[in-house]
């Protein structure tokens, strides 16, 4: 692989770089970037040079998704993410050498931000902060022993990657250079440690890529899962409880796209409704994918009319079977081949076994449950993390506890539903519920969310068409 810092010394009418300081030279980007060389470098910014002080982010990424042709197509996607979700912040450049991204930021006051906007990258396996060093043995060294000292380890390596091959000595020279420097000074402090190649508890990481020489030991997990927008559209059903936030934070980590669904009572008094709530863990959520729909449908009525026509027992399953099938309306117009809900396998009674089954044979796309084998503790750990726990746990008014039967049925079947149903306009119902229905849309950009007014969905003449 190329750099365009190292192939700037050939382009003519470049200023020709001497080979030993060449990768470091305090080159204006602009002259860098002017030349159209490589796809591997990509300004964020204006101009700006190249600042030995400045740190650098290593952000790597899993290889298991990378085998086979879809290489091209995942990396380009993580780029983008990485691209997108930095706007607004001071950086350099983005290199690709291989097999990480390496971020070169414009200010040392970035970090924090920086790293903030990564952690919310699917797709990112781990990060580092490096420390950005001159290109000789000596500093290496130093800065490698500033990284390594603070650490308590009994086994440690260094790996160095090359891939700048100017720099004048070999990946097995530098890091057993390091390696003696760092045992000598460790064993110099009385420290009972040893290098340990198989296995290490810490791993010293040398970079040797054009620009200085970076250098860090310690690696910070990143969400993990597959590059944003990868894996296909979904729908999902958000409530404002805590668990459907939790699902789609699952599904955006494979890298699915989603659109949210949220059904809300209208019998809410002012300041009740759980609308609110829905937009604000729709913005939570949105950075993981860069835009998102919300569609908001008035369901109290449609709960009315299920009270009116079906037995009691069964309710909170209607009201269910009626929501996929609104949800799948919106899914189709948004091309979205599934539907995903927060579900958990016997957490209340409509998430039976015998009840989610009767539930879906109304669903005609998947519907996909990514927490049905999680408990609620471990659900509520991972809205703690991502930051929709303290938005669901704000009182709203929940429209599906209305008119809650005394009895609910546990072990329904499908056939039970569709008989229950026998006195419902089921399309009718699916239109009203899709042209009352407004849209809010979320757009992530310069590390902040920004929503449009609601608005209706289509004009009243053309719902139905477009959507029963
Ligand atoms: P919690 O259980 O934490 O209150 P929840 O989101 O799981 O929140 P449940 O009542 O368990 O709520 O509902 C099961 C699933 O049904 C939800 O995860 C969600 O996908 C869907 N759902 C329920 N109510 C609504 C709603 N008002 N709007 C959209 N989807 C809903
Ligand atoms: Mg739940």
């Amino acid at each position: 692989m190329s750099y365009r810092i190292f192939r700037v010394s050939c382009v003519p009418g470049v200023r020709a770089l001497d080979k030993a300081e060449s990768a470091y030279s305090p080159l204006p980007a602009a002259d860098i970037l002017s030349t159209g060389y490589g796809r591997d470098v990509t300004p964020l910014c204006e101009s700006q040079e190249i600042n030995m002080s400045n740190p650098v982010l290593v952000v790597h990424y899993h290889e298991l998704w990378l085998k086979g042709g879809n290489r091209r197509f995942f990396l380009g996607k993580l780029f983008t993410a990485l691209r997108q979700s930095l706007q607004g912040i001071p950086v350099e450049r983005i290199e690709q050498p291989g097999d990480r991204f390496i971020v070169r930021l414009g200010d040392r006051a970035a970090v924090e931000e920086a790293i903030k906007r990564l952690e919310r990258i699917p797709g990112v396996a781990y990060y580092a902060v490096a420390r950005p060093v001159e290109r000789n043995m000596e500093a290496l060294c130093a800065a490698a022993w500033a990284e390594i000292e603070p650490l308590r380890f009994q086994g440690f390596a260094v790996r160095a990657k090359r891939s700048d091959k100017t720099f004048p000595h070999s990946t097995m020279e530098i890091e057993s250079t390091v390696g003696r420097t760092l045992l000598e000074n460790l064993r110099a402090r009385g420290r009972e440690v040893r290098v340990r190649l198989k296995d290490p508890e810490v791993t010293c990481h040398v970079e040797i890529t054009p620009g200085p020489l970076l250098v860090y030991a310690q690696k910070i997990p990143g969400m993990g899962g597959l590059p944003p927008n990868t894996a296909g559209r979904m729908t999902c059903l958000l409530s404002g409880g805590y668990d459907s936030a939790v699902a789609a934070y699952h599904m955006m980590k494979r890298g699915a796209h989603l659109s949210f669904v949220h059904f809300y009572g209208t019998g809410a008094q002012p300041g009740e409704s759980s609308l609110h709530i829905a937009s604000g863990l729709a913005r939570t959520l949105v950075p993981y994918q860069f835009r998102a729909k919300l569609y908001r449908v008035p369901f109290e009525a449609i709960q009315r009319e299920i009270v009116r026509a079906a037995p009691e027992g069964v309710r909170i399953l209607l009201y269910r079977r009626m929501m996929l099938r609104i949800a799948e309306a919106f899914a189709r117009r948004d091309r979205a081949l599934a539907l995903v809900t927060g579900d958990s396998l016997g957490q209340v009674a409509s998430q039976t076994l015998r009840n989610l089954v009767a539930v879906d044979a109304a669903a005609r796309m998947p519907v996909f449950r990514p927490l049905i084998g999680t408990d609620k503790m471990e659900i509520l750990a991972t809205a703690k993390k991502i930051g929709t726990y303290e938005i669901s746990s704000e009182p709203f008014h929940d429209c599906c506890p209305v008119f809650m039967p005394r009895q609910p049925e546990l072990y329904a079947s499908p056939r039970e539903l569709d008989e229950a149903e026998a006195n419902l306009d089921i399309a009718s119902l699916v239109t009203q519920g899709a042209r009352g229905a407004t849209l809010e849309k979320f757009a992530f950009t310069g590390g902040r969310v920004e929503a449009t007014e609601p608005e209706s969905v289509l004009p009243a003449d053309q719902s139905h068409a477009a959507i029963a």
